[in-house]
């Protein structure tokens, strides 16, 4: 059969491990021999017991688990050619041909790149002789499928990278915790969450939680935006609403492009309503414990998707991310995601926050 490796590379995320089982269970079905590559990239150019064999068995009782078995992790040495050329050695060497990677956009570039390489880094394998001519002929095509797993929601081709869900499940027991000790007291919470570019799990959970204001990174507020927060706290307050909750996104930004912080955001309010005001940084919880049923079930489809093209991929296919697009898991082109992912990045560093905010609506 064909061989199949599958590897998570980059910030860990729940549901990583559906998409692993999947990926490895439908490997199987159609027959592939299948792998899997620990520690990310890292494992893939370190080689011996970062590469084995994966089976039916292997990935039991792993749905329900948080974070990646296979464990992740980031690696300097995938960025120079030299790295590559130790990983291309090592996928020869097991007959690997294809790769199902599942990480951020770092990552699929990552594997774009080794992708377009592939055939000159046989050529030098073979030149030192450390393959066969058999092998490089054998082996000549190597075929990439990626998926996003990610809690930010901050790629662009998918409705959901898989995670998102989950965070936002955390999130919100964590602000509905704060929320009845906030009433008791008649307290101003300011919670920072993750999205360090992206404002999706900050304004998704402003909306569950009733939250009184929030900040995010692709739409600054206006500049006087102080007094706006304090007279909407001061409004909430006077119609007899016992407290407040504010979201910071941790990428938060003014319209000069500096950062608003809790912090920042507590002396506002402290200097101005004199109100009992506290902040909670969710930080890690934000990433950790089980999977919720949709990253379960989306880390399946996608697994499953990706598998089925490798399997239907030529030479001349495009490498392909696997979405969900409305309820439908899609192939999209692998770079032109990556690329208009990173054009949010930088319309937000050039200020550009129209921009920013349209290609983010793309997403
Ligand atoms: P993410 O995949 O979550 O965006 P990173 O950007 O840290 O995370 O990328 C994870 C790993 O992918 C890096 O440690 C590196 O090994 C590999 N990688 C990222 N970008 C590149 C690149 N341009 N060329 C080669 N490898 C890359």
């Amino acid at each position: 059969g064909k061989g199949l490796a599958v590897f998570t590379s980059g910030g860990d995320s729940q549901g990583m491990n559906a998409a692993v089982r999947a990926v490895v269970r439908m490997g199987i079905y159609l027959g592939c021999k299948v792998f899997f590559i620990k520690e990310g990239y890292q494992g893939m150019v370190d080689g011996g017991d970062n590469i084995v064999e994966a089976t039916w068995s292997s990935v039991s009782s792993i749905i329900h688990k948080g974070g990646t078995i296979i464990g992740s992790a980031r690696c300097q040495e995938f960025r120079e050619r030299s790295g590559r050329l130790k990983a291309a050695k090592n996928l020869v060497a097991r007959g690997i041909t294809n790769l199902v990677v599942i990480g951020g956009d770092g990552s699929l570039t990552g594997a774009n790149l080794f992708r377009s390489e592939w055939s000159s880094l046989l050529d030098e394998l073979v030149q030192s002789g450390q393959i066969t001519k058999e092998q490089q002929t054998k082996f000549a095509h190597l075929h990439i499928a990626g998926m996003v797993g990610s809690i930010d929601n901050d790629f662009c081709g998918t409705d959901m990278t898989i995670g998102t869900d989950s965070a936002l499940h955390r999130i919100t027991e964590a602000i509905d915790a704060i929320a009845s000790t906030a009433y008791s007291h008649q307290r101003t919470f300011i919670m920072e969450v993750m999205g360090r570019h992206c404002g999706y799990l900050a304004i998704v959970t402003a909306l569950t939680s009733e939250a009184d204001y929030v900040f995010v990174p692709e739409m600054p507020p206006p500049r006087d935006w102080p007094t706006k927060l304090c007279s909407k706290l001061e409004q909430e307050r006077s119609t007899g609403q016992r407290l407040n909750i504010i979201i910071v996104a941790e990428g938060a930004i003014d319209q000069d492009g500096e950062p608003i912080t809790a912090e920042k955001v507590r002396q506002v309010v402290v200097e101005n309503l004199q109100q009992d005001t506290r902040i909670t940084v969710l930080g890690h919880v934000q990433r950790g414990g089980n999977p919720s049923a949709f990253d379960r079930v989306l880390g399946c489809r996608m697994g499953a998707e990706a598998v089925m093209a490798l399997m239907e991929a030529t030479p001349e296919t495009e490498s392909c991310v696997v979405s969900l697009d409305g309820n439908q898991a899609v192939r999209l082109p692998l770079m032109e995601c990556v690329e208009k992912t990173k054009a949010v990045t930088k319309a937000m560093a050039s200020k550009d926050w129209e921009n920013a905010v349209q290609l983010r609506g793309k997403s």
